[in-house]
């Protein structure tokens, strides 16, 4: 089994030096990274690669020393309908090599260069690869982590490219899946603190909604870094530059507070019904706190912001509370 991962390791790393060289050869390719920002130093560091439009570039140059079998079982080819030849699972696409902590190719993303669909193709889960234990850009990020010790997390792959540019190598991302326990403990094994900054459209404010749950318990301090705009992170910085992401950092919330923020969008504020309904979530949210401190201050921002009475908010926060023990 160690004997058969090392051999899968070995493929994986083949195939990553396939495409890497492949991209040289392809000017389309590299003018769309151009394009996107990425230059040639980017593409060596993260060993950016292409993948031919074509159905077997990577198998016929593989095969010569590797089983199909083995190519199958980490995910580079897949058999036709009636197991009777294979062809590449990538093709016509920018390949993103996903490299672990320990520095072995364990998958890849791939990106097509128009609009087609899918955008993103990922490897399969393998024996060598799970999805939700894996974060780009950690291999890279580890080595880097100041005293802080404080990981960014984004959604995807062109968001941490994206950061390490511009000089924020403590970024990370999920690999197109929901954020899982085990992204928390590996997050928890390098750093202190994790900042989440997704997609500030719709679904990137679930998934952070989600994420924090997930992360609750597992890792202690949290802060969220909301773009507006609708921008991800790498549009952020290319619109806006590194001084204001940064600003942004310094200027990150807390759980709590994004989700009294976000509850407040879903309600007009104006309507004395609607108003009523949000306190008596917004109560609930922080009720959860275990800091009496920190239960304080929400309580006193929404007095403040609502034109409630302090008492009564506090009065509702405790009571909560005391419901949920
Ligand atoms: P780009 O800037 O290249 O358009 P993006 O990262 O902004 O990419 P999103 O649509 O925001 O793209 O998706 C975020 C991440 O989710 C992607 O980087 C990728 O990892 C993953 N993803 C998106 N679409 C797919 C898909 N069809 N299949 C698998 N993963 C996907
Ligand atoms: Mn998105
Ligand atoms: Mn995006
Ligand atoms: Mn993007």
């Amino acid at each position: 089994n160690t004997s058969q991962h090392a051999k899968y390791y070995d493929i994986l790393r083949d195939a990553a030096v396939f495409y890497y060289k492949n991209l040289r050869v392809h000017p389309e390719a590299m003018l769309y990274l151009e394009k996107r920002g990425i230059h040639m130093d980017v593409v060596k560091q993260f060993g950016l690669g292409f993948s031919n439009d074509a159905w077997a570039e990577l198998l016929k140059s593989m095969s010569q020393k590797y089983s199909t079998k083995d190519l199958e079982s980490v995910g580079l080819i897949i058999a036709n309908k009636d197991n009777t030849s294979y062809y590449d699972r990538f093709r016509n696409r920018i390949i993103f090599p996903i490299i672990n902590p320990k520095g072995k190719v364990i998958g890849f993303g791939g990106r097509v260069m128009d609009d087609s669909l899918p955008k993103y193709l990922n490897s399969p889960e393998t024996e060598v690869f799970n999805k939700s234990q894996t974060l780009y850009g950690l291999n890279l990020a580890k080595s880097k982590l100041s005293d802080k010790k404080q990981l960014i997390i984004a959604e995807g792959y062109m968001d941490v490219i994206a950061l390490h540019t511009y000089g924020f190598t403590n970024a990370v991302a999920t690999l197109g899946t929901a954020l899982t326990a085990d992204h928390g403990r590996l997050m928890r094994r390098y750093a202190d603190e994790v900042i989440i900054c997704y997609d500030s459209d719709f679904a990137g404010q679930k998934a952070t909604l989600r994420s924090l749950d997930v992360l609750r318990g597992l890792i202690d301090k949290v802060k969220i870094i909301v773009l507006g705009e609708n921008l991800d992170p790498d549009e952020y910085l290319k619109k806006y530059g590194s001084d204001k992401f940064r600003e942004k950092i310094d200027n990150a919330i807390t759980a709590t507070e994004y989700r009294i923020n976000h509850l407040m969008q879903a309600y007009n504020l104006n309507n004395d019904q609607e108003k009523i309904e949000f306190l008596s979530k917004a109560v609930l949210i922080i009720g959860e706190l275990s800091n009496a401190f920190e239960k304080n201050l929400f309580i006193d921002n929404l007095s403040n912001q609502l034109q409630v009475s302090r008492e009564l908010i506090a009065q509702e926060v405790f009571k909560e509370n005391y419901n949920a023990n």
